[in-house]
């Protein structure tokens, strides 16, 4: 007999998530999560995935008939997308300037493609000239970016002109929208994007476990037109189709439970309007923005390209950017990250999402930033900052 493990009830700390994601969940997304179950084919639950569906194009602002909820979490949404997409032999034009377009680049070499680059620094956008040369030499059948990278707080420019690039050349554009979508402006079908996946906790603000995808007829056609189906059956999305479509057959049992709370989310989204959403990430980040430019720290990336909903703040002269992050976890229950990769030491990564794009949270992390500063010795004028988000605020 193996004895039964003796665990305490459950009791996670209170957070205030303001890092990369998860942000934190509205509670009216909590109180949906606790309803009762319904099976993955109960007429009540086709009703809602329809909702759900119809709350998804929205968000996306597109016409997209294919818009559905992949289970699982953002990468999820993003393998079906590359791999549906991308068959053996293809080329696959990705970014260099993030974690993400790395993250992308795998999907496609593991989906059969032959991955190539287009370059930009950590910490900047692309070039649309860039993309076009990329094109030019290398004619991939499939190019992907990423709208709004998490790993530098990079929000790229001009999306218009890199679809235009690409689909001059002949080549499907997926965009990774995962900390765009219900945050800062997107706009799939005016941008003329063929497919976007995205995630439900970042500007959602919906715990993770069922993600946004959508494809225009053009990635779905070329979907459906296959030689080979798509390595992944899971995520197979001309299986998927018999679930998500007309059919409404099963395929795999939806995770009922996060669809409730996506549907909640995407409710949020639609009772406060999506331009006034985009408008509140905009004014909550630019008073973090302007806290922490008083206290003498600027942002990574220019204003051009600056993303509110993900802030990578340089590391202050005089502190070690871990030490900051364990004081301000331990002193006020607050989460936010380190930089990643090449950024790596530099930045601490601040989100301002959803639930969490709100005054009292942006004074908490400015004031616990200055407290840290305080206590740690760093070299800034951590009153000013104060001073200045509240006057942003105001
Ligand atoms: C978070 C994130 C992902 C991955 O989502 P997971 O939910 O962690 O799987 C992909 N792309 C970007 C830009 C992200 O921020």
């Amino acid at each position: 007999m193996i004895d039964a493990p003796d665990v305490e009830e459950l009791n996670p700390p209170q957070r205030t998530l303001m890092g990369p994601g998860p942000s934190p969940v509205h509670p009216r997304v909590l109180k949906a999560m606790s309803t009762p179950l319904v099976g993955h084919l109960d007429p009540s639950f086709v009703e809602m995935m329809d909702e759900t569906q119809e709350l998804l194009r929205y968000v996306f602002q597109t016409d997209n008939e294919w818009t559905i909820p992949v289970s699982g979490t953002g990468s999820a949404a993003m393998e079906a997308a590359i791999g549906n997409l991308v068959e053996p032999g293809d080329t696959f034009l990705a970014p260099t300037n993030g974690y993400f377009g790395d993250r992308m680049a795998a999907m496609a070499r593991r989906a059969g493609g032959d991955v190539v680059r287009v370059g930009a620094p950590w910490g900047e956008p692309l070039d649309p000239d860039d993309v076009a040369d990329a094109c030019e030499e290398f004619h991939p059948d499939v190019f992907g970016f990423v709208h709004a990278e998490t790993s530098t707080g990079v929000k790229q420019p001009d999306v218009p002109a890199l679809t235009e690039a690409a689909h001059d050349h002949g080549a499907l554009v997926v965009a990774d929208t995962v900390t765009s979508i219900g945050g800062v402006e997107l706009k799939v079908d005016e941008w003329d994007i063929d497919a976007a996946y995205a995630g439900p906790q970042k500007c959602l603000s919906c715990p993770p476990g069922a993600s946004p995808l959508t494809l225009n007829d053009r990635a779905m056609d070329k979907v459906l037109g296959r030689e080979e189906p798509a390595r992944s059956w899971y995520l197979d999305l001309s299986l998927l189709e018999g679930y998500w479509g007309d059919e409404r057959a099963y395929h795999h049992t939806a995770p009922i439970t996060n669809v409730y709370a996506l549907r909640e989310a995407l409710r949020l989204v639609a009772e406060e309007g999506i331009e006034e959403r985009w408008a509140r990430h905009r004014e909550m980040a630019s008073a973090l923005k302007a806290g922490v430019e008083a206290m003498g720290l600027g942002l990574n990336p220019e204003d051009d390209y600056w993303l509110p909903s993900l802030n990578a703040v340089l590391v202050p002269d005089g502190v070690d950017d871990g030490d900051v992050i364990d004081y301000v976890l331990e002193q006020y229950d607050l989460e936010i990250a380190a930089g990643l990769g090449d950024l790596s030491g530099d930045v601490f990564r601040v989100g301002c999402m959803g639930h969490g794009a709100r005054p009292e949270n942006v004074t908490l992390v400015v004031a616990a930033l200055a407290d840290a500063f305080d206590a740690l010795g760093a070299d800034v004028d951590a009153a000013a900052g104060l001073a200045a988000t509240r006057e942003a605020l105001r």
